[in-house]
């Protein structure tokens, strides 16, 4: 059972005093060290906030999608970094084993995950593969009862510090395509495991990605997600996780976009030029409002998108319009709220700055807006096409 309302609402809660306390007050430090604080991992840890999605009989929140979505409207008004850090083990590092994964691997590894006391990593994009991820390189050959996977992954969130990767192989090499892709549990303690140096990213900091490189890495059949028998069934997997992760990312867009409007606010009605605070203004007032309305929007789209989730409904349309609309409007915020703040906006001594290179990202991973814009206009075209029988 997951917690009741109540419980939701109180840690919702609970996350708005940790943000203003002491997220919002670990910003720099997290800057400066490029790495989020001890005492503030431990704080997320404590609060559960690693095990959101994993299902509270192994050991996480089960907290329905629309709760997850209020917790990241919070939690995303302080640097998206810290979101970052808990991120992939409430996504795409657990949700492949919460949705298709064996009795025998969910008690395996969820409760770690949930606990965070085990990072998990999803590795899809490689050097030669991201909008086009099933043309993916990297292979899974099969020796005896084992399979040996070899190729690189890039980009990957979270490599750095996991325990575990979900690695996405080509195991049936005669079959092109999606079909012919498994995703596979390693560990990262796996003989031939190289994970390489940092990234060095436009913004971000103290979230960490890097590539990796798999050489004859020895995996057994039951390392497949369900098993042996999901053998060349692992995109079917991916492309399940990533729906349920474009809502997520939409509300972490939202709360992003929230800190952006707060702090042009608190600026317009700060400043003061021509003897007047800047908010009196009309032009800024209309940056303000038409950031408020998007937010608006954004915000109302993912609830609906994550109740119809949380009903059963099969909504990859929706969830592209959502992760489409919301990182797209956290873009105009973040250049609004940089506009309001003049030439202060450019300097890295107000928080802006910094939060508009964090917010660049939401259009480009986990599916560009492009291949949102696809997604959505195919599955127009085809229910169009369906509907005239054609
Ligand atoms: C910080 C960060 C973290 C990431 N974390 C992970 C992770 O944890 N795991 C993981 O597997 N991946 C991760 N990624 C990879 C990310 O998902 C890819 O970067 C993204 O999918 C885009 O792929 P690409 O970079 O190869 O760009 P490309 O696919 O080369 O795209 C380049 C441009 O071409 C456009 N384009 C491509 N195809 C089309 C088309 N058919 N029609 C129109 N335009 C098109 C794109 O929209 C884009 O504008 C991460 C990336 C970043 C930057």
């Amino acid at each position: 059972m997951p917690l009741d309302e109540g419980l939701t609402l109180e840690l919702t809660e609970t996350v708005r005093r940790v943000v203003e306390e002491r997220l919002i007050p670990a910003e720099e430090q997290t800057v400066a060290e490029d790495k989020v604080p001890d005492e503030i991992r431990a704080l997320l840890r404590d609060l559960g906030l690693f095990g959101i999605s994993v299902p509270e009989s192994y050991g996480g929140l089960g907290l329905p999608l629309e709760a997850e979505t209020r917790l990241m409207f919070e939690l995303c008004r302080a640097s998206v970094a810290f979101r970052s850090i808990l991120g992939t083990n409430n996504g795409i590092g657990s949700q492949g084993i919460v949705i298709d994964g064996t009795e025998a691997q969910k008690r395996h590894y969820l409760p770690r995950i949930a606990s965070g006391e085990l990072i998990a990593s999803f590795c899809l994009t490689e050097p030669d593969s991201g909008s086009d991820a099933a043309s993916l390189r990297s292979v899974a050959r099969t020796d005896g009862d084992d399979f040996l996977i070899s190729g690189t992954k890039r980009y990957i969130t979270n490599a750095p510090e996991a325990g575990l990767f979900t690695v996405m192989a080509r195991s049936e090499p005669d079959q092109p395509g999606a079909k012919g892709i498994s995703a596979f549990l390693v560990e990262a303690e796996t003989p031939g495991i190289t994970v390489g140096p940092w990234d060095r990213k436009m913004g971000q900091r103290g979230a960490h990605t890097a590539d990796i490189t798999f050489d004859e890495v020895r995996v057994p059949a039951t390392a497949i997600i369900g098993g042996p028998e999901r053998r060349g069934q692992g995109f079917k997997t991916a492309m399940k996780v990533l729906d349920r992760g474009r809502v997520h990312l939409a509300a972490v867009c939202v709360g992003a976009a929230q800190r952006l409007l707060d702090e042009a606010l608190s600026y317009a009605m700060d400043r003061r030029q021509f003897g007047q605070e800047i908010a009196q203004f009309q032009l800024i007032q209309a940056m303000l409002a038409d950031s408020q309305a998007e937010i608006y929007a954004a915000r109302c789209m993912t609830i609906d998108a994550a109740r119809r989730i949380d009903a059963g409904e099969k909504i990859p349309m929706l969830a592209s319009c959502c992760k489409m609309f919301a990182s797209e409007m956290v873009g105009r915020v973040a250049d609004r709220a940089v506009q309001i703040h003049g030439g202060a906006g450019y300097m890295a001594d107000y928080p802006v700055e910094r939060l508009y290179r964090d917010a660049r990202l939401f259009r480009i991973y986990e599916g560009t807006t492009q291949i949102q814009q696809l997604v959505i206009a195919r599955a127009l075209i085809s229910e169009a096409s369906e509907a005239i029988g054609r």
